[in-house]
């Protein structure tokens, strides 16, 4: 007979941000007995193929286009800026492996027990473990079960050739430049890393559907950005047809970290034909349901594959939960991580303030590491409008050069926007939407969430003094 599955309080699957999240608070703060099942490495798509190393990237970009800039403050700078990529990657591998370490030294404190394996639900609240060093198959089980299992980056599947290109996955083991290298997709990560390959040298061409990028955004960012990165050089291919086939003429080296010799060759729906050293697919994620045997249980699933929950993060199955992009609810690593804690505050705290604990999803503040930043919080003007009417909404909006570009030729220091935009309604004209784009505006993003959660007004904004002289300071000194 098989033995009797091993009992905990609380089974969580997946050990990225919002796994983490979830069981360090269940654990940790309330004493429960938790398994932690990571079947990839500790810390998940943020840590290892996500926020980590993207910033660390956008970081060395900056600093790039900074010395560049650095000329037109005198400093002698070589026209040919010399760099080491494959160092930086180096370094930037060992301070993932670092952060690894940090997750598990963490949790281990907090006395999770963490399991190495792949999960599947048998039933409801029964899953097999298949761990991850080849050793026998046992089973678990708990009253609760949260599944923050995440996403993956999706690849076309009706291209021919379309795995001949990566996706960010695997644009992180990349340790040597290309010189031609083209995106797919307008989102978030397409504009972050062809930014990043367009300011460190590379020839960067973004391939759009529309004619701008971030059409999820306010308009004034869409705008002002797409001419922008047009302005840095990269050759953004607007109302792009899609492509018919992608051939790998030549490939790259066999670990995939060097893909200078790599030719694909893509040919578009129109006919047009481009040869690349390599392709990132940036098109969106999926949920990572895969083999996690959701069938198995009465999880439902929506029309996209992402688990449904209600505002608890309850799934249709009663005691099973979901949090993070496995819900396709605002994927950021900080919701995931917000989800977990107030869902493990609701189950384990045993505190009647927090029966009904719950992230409240509006008004999230997130930052798009583009070249310039740019951040945002709350409504478009397009969704302000839909939502209150025209006549309820009015727009303060401002573009100007920031004062670091008072020693540049005009002509330089006009392209180098920054621009700020604050969306108010009704009488009161209580903010909407606050959306900046520039730089320093990553940084003062987080600062714009905090007042508008607060539910502040433009008179607020007007009641504060400014800063001077910074840029930020125009958010307050708006007419
Ligand atoms: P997104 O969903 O943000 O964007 C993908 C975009 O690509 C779509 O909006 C669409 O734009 C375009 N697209 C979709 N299908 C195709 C296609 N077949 N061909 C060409 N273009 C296509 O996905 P990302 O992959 O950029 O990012 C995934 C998630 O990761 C984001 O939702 C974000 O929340 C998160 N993320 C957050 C970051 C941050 O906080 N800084 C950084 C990176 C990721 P259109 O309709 O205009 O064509």
């Amino acid at each position: 007979m098989a033995p009797a599955p091993k009992k905990y309080d609380y089974i969580v699957i997946g050990g990225g941000s919002g796994g983490s999240g979830a069981s360090r608070r269940a654990a940790g703060w309330y004493g429960k007995k938790v398994a932690l099942i990571s079947e990839g490495i500790s810390g998940g798509c943020c840590v290892n193929v996500g926020c980590v190393p993207k910033k660390m990237t956008w970081n060395m970009a900056t600093v790039k286009e900074t010395m560049e800039k650095a000329t037109r403050y005198e400093y002698k700078v070589p026209e040919d800026l010399p760099f080491d990529f494959h160092k930086f990657v180096d370094k930037r591998h060992a301070k993932i492996k670092q952060l690894n370490g940090i997750y598990e030294t963490n949790w281990a404190k907090d006395g999770i027990e963490l399991i190495h394996a792949r999960a599947t639900f048998v039933s409801d609240h029964e899953l097999e473990i298949k761990p991850n060093d080849g050793g026998d198959a046992y089973r678990i089980t708990a009253d609760h079960i949260c599944i923050a299992t995440g996403s993956y980056p999706t690849k076309p599947k009706d291209i021919e050739g379309s795995e001949h290109g990566i996706t960010s996955d695997e644009y992180f083991s990349i340790a040597e430049l290309p010189k031609k290298m083209a995106f797919v997709g307008a989102g978030y990560i397409a504009v972050e890393l062809a930014g990043v390959m367009q300011a460190l040298g590379v020839e960067t061409h973004l391939f759009i559907r529309g004619t701008t990028f971030l059409r999820k955004f306010d308009p004034m960012v869409q705008d002002i950005l797409t001419k922008h990165y047009e302005e840095m050089g990269v050759t953004i291919h607007k109302e792009h047809p899609g492509f018919k086939k992608v051939e790998l003429l030549h490939p790259g080296s066999k670990d995939n970290t060097d893909p200078r010799q790599k030719e694909l060759k893509l040919t578009s729906k129109d006919g047009s034909e481009l040869v690349v050293n390599e392709l990132l697919w940036a098109i969106g994620r999926g949920a990572e349901t895969r083999n996690l045997g959701i069938e198995n249980t009465g999880v439902k699933l929506d029309k996209t594959g992402h688990v449904i929950v209600d505002e608890y993060q309850n799934t249709t199955a009663e005691g099973v939960y979901a949090i993070g992009d496995i819900t396709g609810q605002a994927e950021l690593t900080p919701v995931a991580i917000a989800a977990g804690r107030h869902l493990s505050n609701r189950l384990f705290s045993g505190k009647k303030e927090y029966s009904t604990a719950h992230l409240n999803y509006e008004n999230i503040p997130t930052v798009v590491f583009a070249h310039p930043p740019v951040g945002t919080v709350g409504l478009t003007e397009p969704e302000a409008v839909e939502r209150y009417g025209k006549d309820n909404v009015k727009v303060y909006e401002t573009k100007f050069s920031n004062m670091f570009y008072y020693v540049f030729p005009k002509e330089e220091s006009a392209k180098a926007p920054t621009a700020l935009k604050m969306i108010v309604y009704g009488e009161e004209e209580r903010i909407a939407g606050i959306h900046v784009l520039g730089e320093g505006m990553d940084e003062a993003a987080q600062f714009l969430g905090v007042a508008v959660k607060l539910g502040a007004r433009k008179s607020d904004f007007d009641g504060t003094v400014a800063i001077h002289p910074t840029s930020a300071e125009e958010l307050v000194t708006m007419p």
